[in-house]
């Protein structure tokens, strides 16, 4: 998930190392390490922190003499950040390190696996199996080693390898995680992006999903998954230090955006396996979850409005009724909470205060506590028993994006499991809700990819005046988390109703060109809310609408519409936000906003 970077050549590798790794910290870490081979021998240094730690210990690489090397930046996804889970990790025999970023989705059992044949387990880490398996397949031949694990491997990896066999050779591996290879003069490189590579070059090759690559100093060879030599183009790298950190993107939100298919993906299936949900950390038994009364959901900001679009299909499908609380109210309130209440807490970075003394009040009467957090280690994750990581990877716009639709897509995977374990789902049901949550990553690519006229939409109805979200149930869910993007990053006044609600009071607001975006989705309720587009068309107001492809009813009511594709009427609202997430960007990007670091806005709160 941040960074990894391998040079060999003539120099000194340590210091090149620590060098590239000082220019991925952008991407966020929470350790560090670098490894490099000299006459056979690799060393290895990491610490958990930062990197001016590493540099420290190796006294800025003085310490460790040698001219080929790999190195890492951790964002830690199993197990927490300490020294020993810091990569590289070495096999037991000495003979090989790795790094490696990414999940590895069936290191369980490739670990029962290995430990059954001997292979002693140092770390926490999904990581680790992979220099096991490299070294049981080494029998001489560094690049069938490198096929033969990577054939068992399920999952996303950029992985670096280090074989003191073959001093002066790095090995690069990629499938589903960047990495670029760095040509130079004597010498060559691989990194996760390009910033760690333009001081030695500009020259590079992108490697592509599922290709793997040798390197010594004096050439590159670049391999398929068949490990037949293919010639790459090599691009010239043109990209300043700054566009490049945003992945080639104007800002750090977008790429966010952007990314969620894949942190979606990486929150979902390395949970999935064998068309059956497991749960990692989760230790409720049938029993337990029968006997939960009621489930308490309690967070701030998009994360409680995750929990709020969480709660349906909670409800619906473990007819347990979930009751969706402010962290910051529940805490002073008087929580009607008991050991038959499960607390679900949801905080992207696990340090949210108001959310933490929520929990820790809700703990002192009783209820049990299943935590959703992104980032390992973090407060919230260490104090309670059940957590849940949404494996989001390091998000660094302040305005959530990939952490509000990771932790919406485990409180459905939370829903369909426990109802699943209480048996109150057919095997037909259940596998057919596992094939849904298995679309979802490609039904936020499809949103992404369908939806190019959205910059001129966000002109269109920002008017400089409020904004009105409309939609009922989980249309209303996603609404209320579509308005909070419009404010936090445009500074445009956006409220999300109930549609049911407008006639109420609201109504009253509506007035010529008032802009309205009305959420028609959900196919049970859409139809509901397209009459209050009627009845806001009626007093002058133009309407975006957002619906699934194919619905063309929307098309005669309202001024515009973004389509989006299906998914289940329970688990719409994690692709119909997408359109939302974007329209606010563009909204902001009109309006001339800061729009990475809004005003006001910090990423973690920790203040009450
Ligand atoms: N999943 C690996 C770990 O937790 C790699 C994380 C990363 O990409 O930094 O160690």
């Amino acid at each position: 998930m941040c960074g990894i970077v391998g040079f060999t050549g003539k120099q000194n590798a340590a210091p090149i190392l620590l060098e590239g790794l000082k220019k991925l910290e952008y991407r966020g870490y929470d350790s560090a390490g670098i490894a490099v081979c000299k006459d056979g021998v690799i060393s290895v240094s990491k610490v958990s922190g930062r990197i001016a730690n590493l540099c420290e210990k190796t006294e800025n690489g003085a310490n460790m003499p040698g001219h080929s090397g790999i190195g890492h930046t951790r964002w830690a996804t199993h197990g927490a950040p300490t020294d020993i889970n810091a990569h590289p990790h070495m096999s037991c025999d000495g003979r090989f390190s790795i790094v490696h970023n990414g999940i590895i989705e069936n290191y369980l059992e490739l670990r029962e696996e290995l430990t059954a044949k001997g292979y002693a387990f140092r770390s926490q880490t999904d990581t680790e199996v992979i220099v096991h398996l490299l070294e049981m397949y080494y029998d001489g031949d560094l690049k069938s080693a490198v096929m033969k694990t990577t054939s068992r491997l399920e999952g996303s990896y950029a992985i670096g390898v280090l074989c003191a066999d073959c001093p002066g050779t790095i090995m690069a591996v990629r499938e589903a995680s960047p990495l670029i290879l760095g040509i130079g003069v004597g010498e060559n490189f691989f990194a996760s992006d390009v910033t760690a590579l333009v001081a030695y070059t500009r020259n590079a090759i992108y490697l592509d999903d599922g290709e793997f690559a040798e390197l010594t100093p004096e050439r590159i060879t670049v391999y398929d998954c068949t490990g037949t030599v293919i010639q790459k183009p090599v691009s010239r790298i043109t990209w300043s230090v700054e566009a490049a950190e945003k992945g080639g993107y104007e800002h750090f939100m977008l790429k966010e955006i952007m990314e969620q298919p894949r942190a979606v993906k990486s929150a979902l299936a390395p949970r999935i396996q064998n068309d059956q949900i497991q749960l990692d950390d989760f230790s409720f038994t049938k029993e337990d979850l029968r006997g939960i009364k009621k489930i308490v959901v309690t967070a701030c900001g998009s994360a409680y409005y995750a929990g709020c679009a969480g709660k349906y299909a909670i409800e619906k499908l473990c007819h347990i009724p979930v009751d969706v609380q402010l962290a910051s109210e529940l805490r002073y309130g008087e929580p009607q909470i008991d050991s038959g209440t499960l607390l679900i807490v949801l905080s992207q970075s696990g340090e949210t205060a108001d959310t933490i003394a929520a929990m820790k009040e809700c703990q002192s009467l009783g209820a049990r506590v299943l935590a959703i957090v992104n980032v390992v280690g973090s407060t919230i994750a260490k104090l309670v028993d059940n957590t849940l990581y949404t494996w989001a990877g390091p998000e660094i716009a302040v305005a959530t994006t990939k952490g509000y639709t990771t932790q919406l897509s485990v409180l459905y995977l939370f829903a369909v499991y426990a109802a699943h374990t209480m048996e109150l789902l057919s095997q037909q049901e259940y596998l057919r809700l596992i094939r849904e949550l298995q679309s979802i990553p490609q039904k936020i690519q499809q949103t992404l990819d369908m939806n190019i006229t959205l910059p001129q939409l966000a002109k269109k109805y920002n008017t400089g005046h409020s904004m009105f979200y409309i939609g009922r149930n989980t249309d209303y869910a996603a609404a209320l988390e579509g308005a909070l993007k419009m404010k936090e990053i445009s500074y445009i006044h956006a409220e999300a109703y109930a549609a049911g609600e407008l006639k109420h009071g609201t109504i009253a607001l509506i007035d010529e060109g008032q802009s309205v975006i009305a959420l028609c989705c959900n196919r049970h309720i859409a139809e509901k809310t397209m009459n209050n587009i009627v009845e806001v068309k009626a007093r002058g107001a133009q309407v975006l609408a957002l619906a699934v492809k194919g619905d063309r009813a929307v098309l005669a009511q309202a001024d515009d519409v973004i389509y989006i594709p299906g998914l289940d009427p329970l688990f719409q609202s994690v692709a119909e936000i997408i359109p939302l997430q974007l329209l606010a960007y563009y909204a902001a990007k009109e309006n001339g906003c800061d729009i990475d670091k809004p005003k006001n806005l910090e990423k973690s709160v920790t203040v009450e």
